[in-house]
């Protein structure tokens, strides 16, 4: 019961173990189960991604009628004002979501292009730590280009990724 001792190599997406990087990296540029595995995931992004942008454009009509309700009231109606807060809550979540698909693509994408470069490719890209560096610069470009003016989603990603000095972003968790 001590096989923790050794490093593992896995193949998170078929879920399978090798014993070595290079069994790893062998895996992932010649199995056939990896790239039917990775045309899965892909296809299932971009379903979830289109999902996503249907309900977010619905949402957002949603959004438009009752606006057009409130201004033809004098008053506004308390009803229609919380509906309109939930309803921007839900765009928010939905627009939130969608990012994170956009980013998995990409991610993939990118490390797809990297392991099919093979033999060819430099070093780095077959190393985990600068994978996941890679991945983290994919990931708050990808946030960066994708949200444009939600600047609440992006704290997300300061936290995970390097530290941010030019502002301060805890927000619940670390409550001392
Ligand atoms: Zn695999």
């Amino acid at each position: 019961m001590t096989e923790n001792a050794a490093p593992r190599y896995i193949c998170f997406l078929c879920k399978r173990k090798f014993a070595s990087a290079a069994l790893l990296t062998k895996h992932k540029q010649l199995s056939e189960l990896h790239r039917r595995n990775l045309t899965k995931q892909e296809e299932e992004n971009q379903q979830r991604k289109e999902e996503l942008r249907q309900a977010v454009a619905a949402v957002k009509r949603q959004v438009q009628e009752v606006d057009v309700a409130l201004s033809k009231l004098e008053t506004p109606e308390e009803a229609l004002l919380t509906q309109r807060q939930n309803l921007e809550m839900k765009c928010r979540q939905a627009m939130s979501e969608y990012g994170q698909v956009q980013e998995r693509l990409e991610i993939s994408r990118h490390q797809q292009l990297c392991e099919r470069q093979g033999d060819g490719a430099p070093a780095w890209s077959l190393s985990g730590a600068h994978e996941t560096t890679l991945g983290r610069l994919l990931l708050s470009a990808g946030a960066a280009s994708w949200q444009g003016n939600k600047d609440e989603n992006e704290v997300g990603f300061d936290r995970r990724g390097a530290p941010c000095p030019g502002r301060s972003t805890h927000r619940g968790r670390h409550r001392v």
